[in-house]
């Protein structure tokens, strides 16, 4: 069974390393806080003191790290792992980053013949703690017929997005939807309550009628309707509005690129830009809502 080294223990990356203990991998964890790695290690990982200590001897690295930046300084950085990794190793991003930034590293990889993956993630907290989540995977076939019993004990659906970077590309536009579904469904709540409809009976009539959507069957904004929904805790994350914030912005610089016209997301861009504003990027990514009720 192989060895793993697992990089940033946070909202999501605890819960997957968890799994792979679970499925019988020898995990060593790192992150920047001590909490998790020795939580982690209390449940039968190896505590790791740094990205290098957790990555010698492991077969795969995996990254699940908030933003490009950190993915660039793990791989890439002054004491980048591509350098340390011998050949043959196997490293699997699952931060969701730029295209570009991951093309860079799948080159990096590729002159230190370290086999490189782009498996970003879909499915919340909830899909990384059930071990269903869905990746997205960009790379070679053979690449990914080596990394699939890893990520098969961690999620349910793996999709070959394709070619390097694929896997960043199809999860950024999943995201760009899953805001706008987000956002919409926020608006649609607030001015039906605010005419009088009962969250709950309006909630059940959108999510059984043609506005159904992924947000209105797990992750409904607002408060109370969904006993398990961060809306429901206080607006916990789950998935920060910073961390949208990151990908919708992510999404712009893609439709730049490819002089592609994104306005739906331009203008969620800027409503999770408001957010963070108000000092919310901390909260879950449905604490949207809030601006559309009055805060008095
Ligand atoms: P998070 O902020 O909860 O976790 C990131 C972890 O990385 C933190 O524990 C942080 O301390 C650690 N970290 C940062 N820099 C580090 C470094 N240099 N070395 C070691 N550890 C470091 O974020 P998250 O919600 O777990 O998200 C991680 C990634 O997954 C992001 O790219 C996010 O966009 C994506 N994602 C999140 C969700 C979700 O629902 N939370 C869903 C899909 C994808």
């Amino acid at each position: 069974m192989a060895r793993i080294a697992f990089i940033g223990l946070g909202n999501m990356g605890l819960p997957m390393a968890r799994n792979l203990l679970k499925a019988g991998y020898t995990v060593s964890g790192f992150d920047l806080v001590q909490a998790v790695v020795t939580q982690l290690a209390s449940e039968g990982a190896r505590a790791a003191t740094s990205a290098r200590d957790a990555a010698q001897d492991a077969d795969a690295v995996i990254s699940m790290l908030p933003a490009g930046r950190q993915v660039e300084d793990l791989y890439l950085g002054e004491d980048g792992l591509l350098a340390a990794l011998p050949a043959g190793r196997l490293v699997l991003d699952c931060s969701t980053i730029a295209p570009a930034t991951a093309r860079r590293v799948h080159r990096a990889a590729a002159a230190h013949g370290v086999a490189m993956l782009d498996a970003p993630v879909s499915g919340g907290t909830a899909g990384a703690a059930s071990g269903s989540l869905t990746f997205m995977v960009g790379g070679a076939t053979v690449t990914l017929e080596k990394a699939r019993p890893i990520l098969a004990a961690m999620g349910r659906n793996i999709f070959h997005a394709g070619f390097e970077s694929a896997g960043q590309l199809a999860k950024l536009c999943n995201n760009l939807l899953l805001a706008v579904q987000m956002i919409g469904t926020a608006e649609a709540m607030a001015l039906g309550t605010r005419c009088g409809l009962d969250a709950d009976v309006l909630a059940e009539i959108m999510r059984q009628s043609s506005g159904g959507n992924w947000v209105l069957e797990r992750y409904n904004p607002w408060p109370g309707v969904q006993a398990n929904s961060p809306a429901s805790h206080g607006y916990q994350p789950g998935f920060m509005a910073g961390l949208m914030a990151k990908d919708l912005g992510l999404v712009q610089e893609t439709a730049l690129q490819a002089g592609a016209a994104t306005p739906m997301g331009s203008l969620a861009l800027n409503l999770y830009r408001l957010l963070l504003q108000q000092g919310l990027g901390g909260q879950d990514f449905s604490a949207v809502q809030k601006l559309f009720i009055d805060q008095q």
